[in-house]
Formats: C-alpha cells, sequence, structure tokens
C-alpha cells in the first residue's frame, strides 16, 4: 500500500445487551472516522442480544451510511461474534474493538499510522487498565503470562481482541475455521509483520462486564488448548504414572 492513496478501513464491534454503551459509542466512533482519510464502514454485530441492542444498532444504521448490523441468531459469544463481523467486511484494512469503550476509538488512527508504515498486524497493548478489580487485573496478568510460557507462538502479553489487521493477514486468517478460538492467538500465529501500539484502556462506560468467570475460563481454556500441548503431555505423563503404579501393585 502505497501512503496517501484512498483506502477503505473497517471496523467490527461485537456487541451483546450494550443498550447503555451503544448510542455513545455510535457518536465517538463515528466522530474519529470522520478524520480518517478513505472510505470506512462499521460492521456491528449482535450476539442475540436480549436488550435493544439490535434495535438501537439499525436505528444507527439508518442514520449513518457507514454502519452496517449483523444479527446473530442467538448468543454465540464475543469470539465467534467477532468472526461473523471478519467474515463480512470489505476493507482494505479492519480494526477489532469491544463495544463497551473500554477499548477507545481515539487510539485508531495510531493503530492506522502503524498500517501505513507497512505494519499488517497492529495490536493494541493495554498499558494500564482503568477500574477493573485488582484480582481480575491481577488474574489476566498472570494468565497471559503463563500462556506465553506455554506456547511456542510469540503471543504478545496484555493484549485482547483490539487491533489492527491487513487484508493480506484477513484472508490468512479466515481460512482457519476452527471452532474454539482464541482470536488474539490466531492473529499471533499467522505471521505477517506485527507491531504494537500502547493504550491506556479505559472503564467500561456503562453496565456490566458480559464475560462472568465461566466465559473467561472456557476462553482461557480455549487459549492454552489451542496453542500449547502441555495439558496434552500431562494427561500421558499422568496416564503412564497410574498404570506403572497399577503393575507394581499387582505384580
Ligand atoms: N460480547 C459479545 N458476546 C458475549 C459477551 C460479550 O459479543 O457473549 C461483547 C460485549 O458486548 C463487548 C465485548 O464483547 O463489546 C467484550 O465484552 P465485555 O466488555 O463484557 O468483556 P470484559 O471487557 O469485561 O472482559
Ligand atoms: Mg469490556
Amino acid at each position: 500500500m502505497t501512503t496517501g492513496s484512498p483506502i477503505r478501513l473497517s471496523v467490527v464491534v461485537p456487541l451483546y445487551n450494550e443498550t447503555q454503551t451503544l448510542p455513545e459509542l455510535v457518536r465517538r466512533l463515528g466522530a474519529v472516522l470522520d478524520g480518517v482519510e478513505g472510505e470506512t464502514e462499521v460492521v456491528l454485530v449482535d450476539d442475540g442480544s436480549v436488550d435493544r441492542t439490535a434495535e438501537l444498532a439499525s436505528e444507527a444504521v439508518d442514520r449513518d451510511p457507514r454502519f452496517r448490523l449483523i444479527r446473530l441468531s442467538r448468543n454465540f459469544g464475543h469470539q465467534i461474534a467477532i468472526s461473523a463481523g471478519l467474515d463480512a467486511v470489505v476493507g482494505d484494512a479492519v480494526v477489532i474493538m469491544d463495544g463497551d469503550l473500554q477499548d477507545p476509538p481515539e487510539v485508531i488512527p495510531d493503530l492506522v499510522q502503524r498500517w501505513r508504515e507497512g505494519f499488517e498486524i497492529v495490536h493494541a497493548v493495554r498499558v494500564s487498565r482503568e477500574g477493573e478489580p485488582r484480582l481480575r487485573k491481577a488474574r489476566a496478568a498472570l494468565f497471559y503470562r503463563l500462556l506465553r510460557r506455554l506456547t511456542d507462538t510469540d503471543i504478545p502479553a496484555d493484549v485482547g481482541d483490539f487491533r489492527l489487521v491487513d487484508r493480506r493477514a484477513l484472508t490468512a486468517f479466515r481460512t482457519m475455521r476452527e471452532r474454539n478460538r482464541y482470536i488474539r492467538g490466531m492473529f499471533s500465529w499467522v505471521g505477517f509483520r506485527q507491531t504494537t501500539v500502547g493504550y491506556a484502556r479505559e472503564a467500561r462506560y456503562a453496565g456490566e462486564s458480559k464475560y462472568p468467570l465461566r466465559k473467561l475460563a472456557k476462553l482461557g481454556a480455549d487459549g492454552v488448548l489451542s496453542f500449547s500441548n502441555a495439558p496434552l503431555r500431562l494427561a500421558l505423563r499422568l496416564g503412564f504414572a497410574i498404570s506403572t503404579l497399577a503393575f507394581l501393585f499387582a505384580a
């Protein structure tokens, strides 16, 4: 891509019961995209919300031609909602961001800048996290570091799903159709020229986290099981140890 050429930038936002944050998201994201050179589109993905999220989203679509809406038939979860959006975008690059404004839209120009410099994947790294319980922050920090020790894939720590991805990397990503998806790991694995941009993670704008411990544990397990064979090795060793003991016992 040559600098200054007209570009198309897509943004994918997964939404689950975000009635309280959606109007502010549309406002702030719209304002940021006003300042981005070239055509832009926003693909809102309603992940089976049971509140008025879909209604508010379709109002945004009616008002602003840059917005599109995908409605999933039920709640499939964050990672599948993102994947549905990524399958639909038409841009030369796509930004993935949460819909609760914890990923500030104002960081998008920084991501685009690095992309224009030639990077194909630009991960947004949380250099600080506002307004989250200390336990949750500590747990996340520990998990990211543990996963890094268990895997050969260089998955940067403190990186969520907030990132920019060039069309070429997106095409490669789209061939990976695994059902249990740990998207942040998949984008690290896929290669290409990658870099990071630091940002201050804000507090959720309104409402509560849509990631209860159960969903978080599943995401963590998907990360470990997809990117490390340590659990498999552990199970094998345990199996050997138990059968050896049983053998000795029988003898
Ligand atoms: N989300 C989703 N489906 C779900 C759970 C969450 O699409 O089943 C969306 C949610 O609306 C938000 C993003 O995924 O835009 C991240 O969720 P949340 O902010 O609740 O997670 P946290 O930041 O607390 O980890
Ligand atoms: Mg959040």
